[in-house]
């Protein structure tokens, strides 16, 4: 598995952008002249095309059998292979990208768009009495396939998973510490983001502030129905 120090991934980022400047027909050539065996090996295994190795790759390639049951052109959803309850499904972005804040604001929005109906579908299809949506980024949080995904899980009153947690105890200055940590970079949330292969961002650019309008908005008169 190639991988790169924090300085060496920064080269990569300051070589990527000189080839994002280069006309597409010379892009390919330049690369090859400019980026190093390791470098390339890790853009292969950062677009899921590193020997193959991702199995989810693998199933959206048609090289791993999966038991589908949504396809379109930037996702699929199939059957957990060791599900928790009957009808446990994964979304998969067609896209090779690890963890969500990898994937572009355009089509975070779209899986969002597509879980909804699709837990909808899950949850009518199985006679399920609830539904979870999970997503883990990084091993720390459970995540084993490096490859963006949704778990849809059915629920059943006495189906006994065990998805909750012990609750820990924060004292009042832990609690405020980390709201404080939290909402000093919940600033910049609005801003629309681009990000590299590797991850890193490549472009921001602001959302434009919504104007106020001058007069508060009326509240919606109902007018009492004659009788
Ligand atoms: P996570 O632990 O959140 O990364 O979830 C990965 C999920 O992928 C696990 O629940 C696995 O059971 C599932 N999985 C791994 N390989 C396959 C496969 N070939 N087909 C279907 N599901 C799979
Ligand atoms: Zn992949």
């Amino acid at each position: 598995m190639a991988d790169l120090s924090e300085e060496q991934r920064n080269e990569l980022q300051a070589k990527l952008q000189q080839l994002a400047g280069l006309p597409p027909e010379e892009q390919n050539k330049k690369a090859m002249e400019m980026l190093t065996p390791d470098e390339i090996e890790f853009l292969k295994e950062q677009q899921g095309s590193g020997g193959g190795q991702c199995i989810f790759c693998r199933i959206i390639k048609g090289e791993v059998p999966a038991k589908t049951v949504y396809e379109d052109a930037n996702f699929i959803a199939f059957l957990d292979i060791n599900p928790a309850s009957p009808g446990h499904t994964l979304f998969v972005t067609k896209e090779h990208v690890q963890i969500l804040p990898q994937l572009s604001d355009e089509l975070g929005a779209e899986a969002l768009n597509i879980i909804k109906k699709l837990a909808t579908v899950v949850f009518e299809a199985t006679n399920a009495q609830g539904v979870n949506i999970m997503q883990a980024n990084g091993s720390a949080a459970g995540q084993s396939v490096p490859h963006v995904h949704f778990h849809i899980i059915p629920r059943f009153e006495d189906d006994k998973l065990r998805l909750d947690w012990d609750p820990i105890k924060l004292s009042e200055e832990q609690f405020k510490e980390v709201q404080k940590r939290i909402s000093e970079k919940t600033k910049d949330i609005g801003k629309k983001v681009v990000y590299d292969l590797s991850g890193k961002i490549v472009k921001e650019e602001r959302k434009t502030k919504k104007e106020e309008p001058e007069k508060p908005e009326e509240m919606p008169k109902f007018r009492r129905r004659r009788a």
